[in-house]
């Protein structure tokens, strides 16, 4: 197979586009996505300073790595979660990759800031790992965008990513999530911009990116992963691709263009009016926000007693 640009000869096919790439050419075309997702869906401004969520894996490295190049103002935010050596080794990755990069990062850790990780929050406030997980990312990139002055978090999820939320949602018809479902959330009265500049991009492109770049990262999937629903969803939508390339695609910007628009209207009759948090002061339906919840959860049950993390799991290869 040739490069379709250049004619060399390819090093990766991508088979959405049915078209293969050399190195050189595969490095133009991710770049070049990213700028259209961030053009088309008007992400970020001229000058605007970008905090990205990057976690020590392929995508989120890889967006930061592509902002940097692309000329962004582009910090790193890494969340240390205290899910045991997986945590330990994603930090690691991600602090090389700013060094090797002279790119500057802020780092945040749970266990030594709030006294607890993500297992141990978890089990306390007895909700499943992904769910205190999710939410502690979502109020602290949040927090840390605010007070560092940021105009917008820039976080991995790609295309596959995104498909496989929208299964889900579709699945259960889950009409406010559909109606929120935007590649980009505005910027709002306590709230920074939150912007998805990969959904362009598959999550076997962005491996490769990684690879050509010489870009180090975490492999292992997340140790507390198991039994979350994505997976699967991905996994199902891969089968579908395998037997009909760009389906992926077609499934999620066709739910951009005609789908969103019916739900949005929805979802913004639901978002109720928003009151400071007692605790922290982050915009909350009503008294305490939900990680100022869990932290109390964590407290009321003593010091946060250790919980054991599940044996790492190989991520699967496609
Ligand atoms: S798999 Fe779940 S617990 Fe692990 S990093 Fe992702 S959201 Fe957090
Ligand atoms: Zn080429
Ligand atoms: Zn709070």
């Amino acid at each position: 197979m040739r490069c379709r640009r250049c004619r060399a000869p390819a090093v990766i096919e991508v088979r959405r586009h049915n078209a293969g790439f050399c190195s050189t050419c595969f490095l133009r075309h991710c770049a070049e996505q990213v700028r259209r997702a961030i053009e088309e869906h008007k992400m970020v401004a001229p000058g605007e300073r970008v905090l990205v969520a990057v976690s020590g894996g392929k995508d989120s490295l890889a967006l930061w790595d592509l902002l940097l190049d692309l000329g962004y103002q582009a910090d790193g935010l890494y969340l240390g979660l205290g899910i045991g050596a997986y945590s330990d080794e994603s930090g690691a990755y991600v602090r090389t990759f700013a060094e090797s990069r002279q790119a500057r990062l802020v780092e945040i850790d749970l266990p030594s800031r709030f006294g607890f990780g993500v297992p141990e929050g978890a089990a306390a406030a007895r909700r499943v790992p992904c769910s205190a997980c999710g939410l502690s990312k979502r109020h602290l990139f949040n927090q840390a965008a605010l007070n560092g002055g940021y105009d917008v978090v820039a976080t991995g999820h790609n295309l596959d990513d995104e498909a496989a939320v929208l299964l889900g949602n579709v699945l259960r018809w889950s009409t406010d999530y559909l109606g929120r479902q935007e590649p980009v959330l505005p910027e709002a009265a306590g709230f920074a911009r939150k912007v998805k500049p990969l959904i362009r991009l598959g999550e076997r492109e962005m491996a490769a990116y990684c690879v050509l770049r010489g870009i180090d990262y975490i492999v292992e999937e997340c140790p507390m992963a198991e039994g979350n629903r994505h997976l699967g969803y991905k996994a199902a939508l891969n089968l579908i691709e395998e037997a009909s390339p760009g389906s992926k695609q077609a499934f999620y910007t066709g739910f951009l263009a005609r789908g969103l628009p019916h739900f949005r209207p929805e979802s913004e009759e639901d978002r109720g009016e928003l009151k400071p948090c007692t605790t922290c002061g982050a915009p909350t339906p009503s008294g305490q926000c939900a990680f100022c919840r869990l932290v109390d959860s964590v407290a009321a049950v003593g010091e946060s007693t250790p919980v054991p993390v599940p044996t790492r799991r190989r991520r699967a290869r496609r």
